[in-house]
C-alpha cells in the first residue's frame, strides 16, 4: 500500500478563509437583503494595465506566426525580461543584482514554498507572528515542524511576535536561527522596515550564517522614500538574502501569474561535508528540473510593466489602491478605531475596540455593517485583537463600507 506524506496531517485544515465563508454565508442566508461588502481577501480588483494587455495580444499574434512562434523558453525566464527587472527594480536603486541572478516564475507563493527544496531539514526556522501563512504551512509540509498546539503554533518553529508594542517589526532573536522569513511591506500588518531595522537583520544573518527570505511582494506600495524596496539596498545582503518579488499586486497579475526570485551568486550555505555550496547553482538546478518557465505571452506582459506607459499605468494602479487605503485609515480613525499600516502597504491593520477578540469584531462588523474583513488571529496567535482590512477593492465599495462603519461606530 502506498503511504502519504504524514506531515500534511499536521496542517490546520485551512481554517481561516473557509470559516469566514461559513459565517458570511450563514449571515447572507438569514439576511438576503443585506448588501455585503468584502474587504477581506488580498486579491486585486482592477483590470490589467493596457500596456500589459497590448503586449500580450501582440505576443499571442506572434504565437500564430510560424517564424515567430515560441516553444519552451529558458526555465529562468527570457533574458530580455530579466535584464529589465535587474535594471529597473534593482540597479536603479543602487542594488548590485545581475540579470543572471533573477529567476522568473509563475508566483511568489510557489517560490516561497519551493525554495525549501534546496535547504536541509535540520535548519532552525523563524517566522513572524502574525505571518503570511504560506511560510509556515510549507515548512509543515516539508516536515520541518512538530504538531500544532491549541493556538495553532507548530513545534520546532520560532515565532517572533509583531505588535503595536514593537512597531510591528520583530525583535532580532537572542538565539541562532538558520532561516528567517521577513515580509516588508508586511502582509497582514501593513508595517514597513526601516533601513536600520533591515541592517540589523542582515548583520545578524551574516554573523550567524543565516539566510533571510525577504518577501517584497508589496514593495510598489511604499510611498516613503526613506524605506528600502529591496533587501539588497542593505550592504551585505548579497551574502545572506534571497528576495521574492511579484507582478501580482503592482500590475494586477494575480490571475495572469508572473513573479521572480533573486538568488545572488555570492550566497552560500553548508553541505553535510562542511563545504560551502552556492545556492544559485542549487536553485538553478531545481528550477531547470521541476519548472519549465512562464509562458512567453505572460513574460511579454510583464516586460511591458517597464515601458514608459506600463510604468505610468502601474503607478496609477498602485495610487488607486493607496487612495482606498487612505480613505480606510481616515474613516476608521474618525470612527474612533486605532489603525496601523495603510501608508506604505495596501493593508490596514485595525486594533479591535474594547478588547474584542478578532472573531467577535468580525461578527460585529458583519452583522451591524455588513462588511467583511479578516480576523487577525487567523494569521497567528499574536494577531489576536487585530483585524485586517484590504484596500484592494472598488472605490465605491470602500466608500460605502467606510460610511457604514463610521455611522455605526461613531459616538
Ligand atoms: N507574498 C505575500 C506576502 C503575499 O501576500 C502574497 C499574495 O497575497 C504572495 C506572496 C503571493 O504572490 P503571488 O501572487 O506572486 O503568488
Amino acid at each position: 500500500m502506498a503511504t502519504i506524506n504524514d506531515n500534511y496531517l499536521k496542517l490546520k485544515a485551512g481554517y481561516l478563509f473557509p470559516e469566514i465563508a461559513r459565517r458570511v454565508n450563514a449571515f447572507a442566508e438569514a439576511h438576503p437583503e443585506a448588501k455585503i461588502i468584502r474587504l477581506g481577501i488580498g486579491d486585486v480588483t482592477e483590470p490589467l494595465p493596457e500596456a500589459c494587455r497590448t503586449a500580450m495580444i501582440k505576443a499571442v499574434e506572434e504565437m500564430g506566426d510560424r517564424t515567430l512562434f515560441k516553444g519552451y523558453g529558458p526555465e529562468q525566464g527570457y533574458a530580455w525580461l530579466r535584464e529589465k527587472i535587474a535594471a529597473h527594480d534593482f540597479q536603479a536603486r543602487g542594488c548590485e543584482v545581475d540579470a543572471s541572478e533573477i529567476f522568473v516564475s509563475d508566483g511568489s507563493k510557489c517560490d516561497c514554498g519551493n525554495i525549501l527544496d534546496i535547504f536541509g531539514d535540520n535548519n532552525t526556522i523563524a517566522v513572524t507572528d502574525p505571518v503570511y501563512p504560506v511560510y509556515v504551512d510549507t515548512n509543515v509540509m516539508a516536515g520541518h515542524t512538530g504538531e500544532a498546539n491549541e493556538k495553532g503554533e507548530y513545534g520546532g518553529l520560532i515565532y517572533l511576535p509583531i505588535s503595536a508594542e514593537n512597531h510591528f517589526t520583530a525583535e532580532i532573536p537572542a538565539q541562532k536561527v538558520d532561516l528567517i522569513y521577513l515580509c516588508f511591506p508586511n502582509n497582514p500588518t501593513g508595517a514597513t522596515a526601516s533601513r536600520e531595522h533591515l541592517k540589523a537583520w542582515v548583520d545578524y544573518a551574516k554573523a550567524h550564517g543565516s539566510i533571510i527570505f525577504f518577501d517584497a511582494a508589496y514593495e510598489a506600495f511604499i510611498t516613503d522614500p526613506a524605506i528600502p524596496h529591496s533587501i539588497y539596498e542593505i550592504e551585505g545582503a548579497r551574502e545572506c538574502a534571497i528576495e521574492f518579488r511579484s507582478f501580482s499586486k503592482n500590475a494586477g497579475f494575480t490571475g495572469t501569474r508572473c513573479a521572480l526570485t533573486v538568488v545572488p551568486k555570492t550566497l552560500t550555505a553548508k553541505a553535510a561535508d562542511g563545504s560551502n555550496v552556492e545556492l544559485w547553482k542549487l536553485w538553478n538546478r531545481r528550477q531547470s528540473t521541476k519548472f519549465n518557465g512562464v509562458s512567453y505571452i505572460v513574460q511579454r506582459g510583464a516586460e511591458a510593466v517597464y515601458s514608459p506607459e506600463g510604468q505610468a499605468q502601474t503607478k496609477a494602479l498602485v495610487s488607486f489602491y493607496m487612495e482606498n487605503a487612505r480613505i480606510i485609515r481616515e474613516q476608521l480613525t474618525a470612527a474612533g478605531l486605532t489603525v496601523f499600516g495603510g501608508i506604505n502597504a495596501p493593508y490596514v491593520w485595525v486594533k479591535t475596540p474594547n478588547n474584542l477578540s478578532s472573531w467577535d469584531f468580525f461578527d460585529k462588523l458583519l452583522t451591524i455593517c455588513n462588511v467583511v474583513g479578516t480576523p487577525g488571529s487567523g494569521f497567528g496567535a499574536a494577531g489576536e485583537g487585530y483585524f485586517r482590512i484590504s484596500a484592494f477593492n472598488s472605490r465605491e465599495n470602500v466608500e460605502v463600507a467606510m460610511k457604514r462603519i463610521t455611522e455605526k461606530f461613531k459616538g
